[in-house]
C-alpha cells in the first residue's frame, strides 16, 4: 500500500460511514474567506442506503443550521435532469456559504439510481417510488408496492424525513412543466412559479395515491414542492431556469 492510500484511507472510511459526519473545514473546496461565519463551521455529512439493485443512494447534509431544507431528485428514473439540478445548487451553496443563512440543506440527487440506469420510471421492482409513502391515499397495486415503504428507496426518503425533520421538501420532476405543491406551500410555488416561469399548479390533475406529496405534504404538514421541469434534460438550461427559483426554496420566502 502506497503512502497517498495510507494517508487518504482513513477519509476514505470516514466518508464511507452511513450517516456519518465530516468536518469538511480542511478537505472543502470552499476557500475560508467565503465560508459565513454566521453559519458556524462548515460541515457535511452523508447518508447512505442501498437500492434493489445494491447501488448506493446518498444524502448529502450540507451546513450546521437548525432550519433543514430536503431537496430530492430523480424519484422517477427517465427524470434526469433533478441530478444535475441538484449538483449545480449543491455546487453554489459549497462556493458562497452565505445563501444557507441559518439553514442545513440536505440533498438526495438520485433517488432512485436503478431507474436512472435504465431510464425507467420505477424502480427494479417495477415500483413507482412515488406511491410507495405511507400516506392515508396509499392504494396498493402492483406498480406501487404490496405496502406501503415496500421498497428500500421510498424506506430511505422516510427515514431522512424523520430523522431530519425538514421545514419543506423541494423534488424535481419531469415533464410536466409547473409548479404543484402539497401542504403549507402555496405561498413559496407561487413565487417559485414567478421566478421559474412556469404555471403554478396546487392540482398535478390526476391521482397520486401514495406520494411524498400525499404523505409528507397533506398528512405531516411539511411544505412539499414539486418542480416539474420540461422533457428536456440539458441541465444547464435547467439550472439557468431555476436559479433563483430554488435560492428561494432553500430561504424559504
Ligand atoms: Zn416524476
Amino acid at each position: 500500500m502506497n503512502k497517498f492510500i495510507v494517508l487518504l484511507l482513513p477519509c476514505l472510511l470516514l466518508a464511507c460511514a452511513s450517516g456519518g459526519e465530516t468536518d469538511m473545514a480542511g478537505s472543502s473546496p470552499v476557500s475560508t474567506s467565503n465560508r459565513n461565519s454566521s453559519t458556524g463551521i462548515w460541515r457535511e455529512s452523508v447518508d447512505r442506503a442501498m437500492s434493489v439493485e445494491g447501488r448506493p443512494i446518498e444524502a448529502f447534509s450540507i451546513g450546521s443550521g437548525s432550519e433543514h431544507v430536503l431537496f430530492v431528485g430523480v424519484v422517477h428514473g427517465s427524470e434526469p435532469v433533478g441530478q444535475g439540478l441538484l449538483g449545480r445548487l449543491m455546487e453554489e451553496i459549497k462556493t458562497n456559504t452565505a445563501t444557507l443563512e441559518g439553514r442545513t440543506a440536505i440533498f438526495v440527487p438520485v433517488l432512485n439510481p436503478d431507474g436512472l440506469a435504465e431510464n425507467r420510471r420505477f424502480n427494479a421492482r417495477g415500483v413507482d417510488l412515488n406511491r410507495n409513502f405511507p400516506a392515508g391515499n396509499f392504494d396498493a397495486a402492483a406498480k406501487r408496492g404490496p405496502a406501503p415503504l415496500s421498497e428500500p428507496e421510498s424506506t430511505f426518503l422516510a427515514m431522512l424525513i424523520s430523522k431530519y425533520k425538514p421545514k419543506r421538501i423541494i423534488s424535481i420532476h419531469q415533464p410536466l412543466r409547473c409548479i404543484n405543491f402539497d401542504g403549507p406551500a402555496a405561498e413559496l410555488a407561487a413565487e417559485m412559479a414567478r421566478l421559474s416561469l412556469f404555471p403554478l399548479k396546487a392540482e398535478i390533475g390526476f391521482p397520486t395515491p401514495g406520494s411524498l406529496g400525499s404523505w409528507a405534504g397533506r398528512d405531516l404538514g411539511i411544505g412539499v414542492i414539486t418542480l416539474e421541469h420540461t422533457r428536456s434534460n440539458d441541465v444547464l438550461e435547467a439550472w439557468t431556469q431555476h436559479r433563483e427559483s430554488l435560492l428561494l426554496a432553500l430561504r424559504g420566502s
